[in-house]
């Protein structure tokens, strides 16, 4: 290992904790009081989104010398989902959006936005569903583009993006009508009068993330909106931190479940003790998975396939758990859990959408079943 790539893996490990630490705190004081109204649509988090961007939420896992290091985004992101599932939803939106940036070749593009997107600026995310389901062979690409001078033209609609609105951007990926087969990955500019956002029906949780339906009315994307071309090595390259970083969700949730099974031992435990799944027993399954993901989490660029396969049932038990652990809080809960007003019941519907993120627990299992 050369002297660089020593500094850097030392500045990370100095750096993670305050950030991280920093993240919490914001949590903790800012975030709680607005989760309920996050939750029900009512408000979506800009301002805190930017204001955590200041801290560094959405730089510290910018690759340097060739590496990368997760460990410190996904402590945050736990953080925040220890509070919040939608706005852990959305730092992962925002942390992806980073991603691909900081992982592009094109120097006009990561010039333009690489700073803006880390520095939380400008917001966004990323429409990879469809094509991560495309590469998976569960669905075809829902954008199409066709080259022009000095860029290409891209039509077609994704069914939800989130953490958008006016000014914000996405990467996603089309088809080349030009040359069938080949596809481009693309920011998507918010604001281009051709790219519309159309309003969700309400959804199960998550309706404070900015989720619209987009449709492209051929728009123009101009070379510097090209994050690769072709994407297909990009997408090799950035698919395991894309995955990974999902993990700062589930675990944000599952130790928030703890703390309810926790909160509700001292008057029900004389009989929850009978229940077949205890707070220890999820204790000893997040630190566990803690554990894998901030190993996997040091290396995300490693190409090798037994490396992908372990962040792919990585992933898979951290939806999995997310669920339990949910469920095992609303049982623990009973009549408490069940009040509107009682958190319980929120963060059964945010695991579920922990589970059914792309990539969804059946994709995940597609996936291992056919590697
Ligand atoms: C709140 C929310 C936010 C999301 N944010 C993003 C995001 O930021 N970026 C992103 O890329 N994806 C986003 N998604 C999509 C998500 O990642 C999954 O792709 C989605 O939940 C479905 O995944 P699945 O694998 O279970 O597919 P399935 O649900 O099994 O299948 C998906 C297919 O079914 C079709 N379909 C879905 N609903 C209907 C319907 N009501 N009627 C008819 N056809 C339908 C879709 O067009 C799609 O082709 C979001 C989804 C939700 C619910």
């Amino acid at each position: 290992m050369g002297s660089s790539a020593v500094s850097r893996i030392e500045t990370v490990d100095r750096s993670a904790p305050s950030i991280a630490d920093e993240v919490a705190a914001i949590a903790r004081k800012e975030l709680a009081p607005l989760a309920a109204e996050i939750d029900s649509g009512a408000i979506y988090p800009d301002e805190l989104l930017r204001r955590l961007g200041g801290v560094g939420a959405w730089r510290s896992h910018l690759p340097e010398n060739g590496a990368a290091d997760l460990r410190c985004a996904i402590q945050s992101i736990a953080a925040l989902g220890e509070v919040c599932g939608a706005t852990a939803f959305m730092a992962w939106c925002q942390n992806t959006l980073v991603w691909y940036a900081a992982n592009s070749d094109n120097p006009r593009l990561v010039e333009k936005f690489a700073r803006s997107f880390a520095d939380g600026q400008v917001l966004g995310g990323t429409g990879l569903s469809n094509p991560m389901k495309s590469l998976f062979g569960i669905e075809k690409l829902k954008l199409k583009g066709r080259k022009v001078e000095g860029g290409y033209v891209v039509r077609g609609a994704l069914p939800w993006v989130s953490n958008l609105g006016r000014g914000h951007f996405f990467g996603s990926i089309f088809e080349r009508e030009d040359a069938p087969g080949e596809t481009v990955m693309f920011l998507a500019d918010c604001s281009d009068p051709a790219i519309t956002l159309q309003p969700c029906k309400p959804f199960l949780a998550m309706d404070g993330t900015g989720t619209y339906g987009v449709q492209f009315r051929d728009a123009f994307v101009r070379d510097d909106l090209i994050l690769a071309d072709p994407a297909g090595p990009f997408v090799k390259k950035i698919r395991a931190g894309f995955i990974l970083l999902q993990a700062g969700m589930a675990l944000g949730l599952i130790k928030d479940c703890i703390s309810i099974m926790d909160e509700v031992d001292g008057p029900l435990g004389h009989v929850n003790r009978y229940l077949p799944q205890q707070p220890v027993q999820f204790k000893e399954l997040c630190s566990e998975l803690e554990r894998e993901t901030m190993a996997l989490a040091r290396d995300p660029f490693n190409p090798g396939e037994t490396y992908w396969r372990k962040v792919v049932a990585l992933r898979l038990r951290a939806g999995d758990a997310s669920v339990a652990a949910a469920h095992a809080a609303m049982l623990h809960c009973g009549a408490r859990g069940y009040l509107m007003s009682h958190r319980a019941q929120r963060r059964l519907r945010e695991a579920y959408f922990v589970a059914i993120v792309t990539p969804a627990t059946k994709q995940l299992r597609k996936m291992l079943a056919e590697d």
